[in-house]
């Protein structure tokens, strides 16, 4: 490596990401694909994940998918070590895999608030020390946990405040695991979106749309690959002395 430009490549490198077969997930396995790395998307819809592979094959890049539910544990191990036998490693992993309930609190069932927590943070939490057990045997590697600035602020309706909880034990593992792992050449680190337009995030409902949308610096929401280049640039070597870091991608939003 030379220039500044080339700590952005990930050429030569592998990357795996949760949930990588729509929404965020499918422009972050789209950027790192297109940085050079060899990339597998994991959801639980192997109809979607063809259909999102195959999108991005027509356009020349290297991205192949299998099917995982990752809050099962065993799917995990399986998840992560068919990766391995498929690409060869897993130096990048993107924790993208995520679940949003609006509801007031007083009518949260268990169910549903238990479901946030194992898939939010549990699962997050398996994978990165699945895919960490693997990292450190080869050295290192980088891990991008996708939180969310519902970690920072509650955003109006107020109405999900599991989800805001898990996005706060989000930011805060990723700090935690960061400094555990540091001396295992292990970088973890986490970015947190604004409103981005995708199934989860109900952006164009007019009861979002005045107090996401219209009372914020930008006056609009982001489209998926708006935050794409955070997490390349976070799984790269250009973000080598990066580590604990939260980078917030919000068009302004929080700074009120
Ligand atoms: P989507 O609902 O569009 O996509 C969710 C993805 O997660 C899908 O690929 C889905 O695939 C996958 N998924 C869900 N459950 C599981 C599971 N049990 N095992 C494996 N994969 C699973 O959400 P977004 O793209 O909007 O969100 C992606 C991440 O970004 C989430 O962590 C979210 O919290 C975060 N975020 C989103 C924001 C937004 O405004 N959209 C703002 C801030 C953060 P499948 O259903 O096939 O399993």
């Amino acid at each position: 490596m030379s220039g500044v430009l080339d700590g952005f490549s990930l050429a030569g490198r592998t990357a795996l990401v949760t949930g990588g077969n729509r929404g965020l997930g499918e422009a972050f396995a789209r950027g790192l694909a297109e940085a050079g790395a060899r990339v597998m998307i994991a959801s639980r819809d192997a109809a979607q994940n063809e259909v999102a592979i195959e999108k991005m094959r027509a356009d020349g890049l290297q991205v192949e998918s299998l099917v995982a539910d990752i809050t099962q544990d065993a799917d995990v191990e399986r998840m992560v070590q068919e990766t391995i036998e498929r690409l060869g490693s897993i130096d990048v992993l993107v924790n993208n895999a995520g679940i949003c309930y609006h509801r007031d609190s007083w009518d949260v069932p268990d169910d549903e608030w238990d479901h946030v927590f194992n898939l939010n943070v549990r699962a997050l939490f398996k994978c990165s020390r699945a895919v960490g057990t693997h990292m450190r045997t080869r050295g290192g590697g980088s891990i991008v946990n996708i939180g969310s600035i519902s970690a920072l602020i509650v955003n109006r309706p107020q109405n999900q405040a599991a989800y805001n909880a898990s996005k706060a034990a989000v930011h805060q593992l990723t700090k935690s695991l960061a400094a555990e792992w540091a001396q295992d050449g292990i970088r973890v680190n986490a970015v947190a979106p604004g409103y981005v337009k995708t199934e989860m995030a109900p952006v164009d409902e007019p009861q979002f749309r005045r107090q996401w949308i219209e009372d914020a610096p930008q006056q609009r929401y982001a489209v998926p690959s708006e935050i794409a280049g955070s997490v390349v640039f976070l799984a790269s070597d250009a973000a080598a002395f990066v580590t604990g870091s939260v980078l917030v991608i919000d068009g302004g939003y929080t700074v009120y």
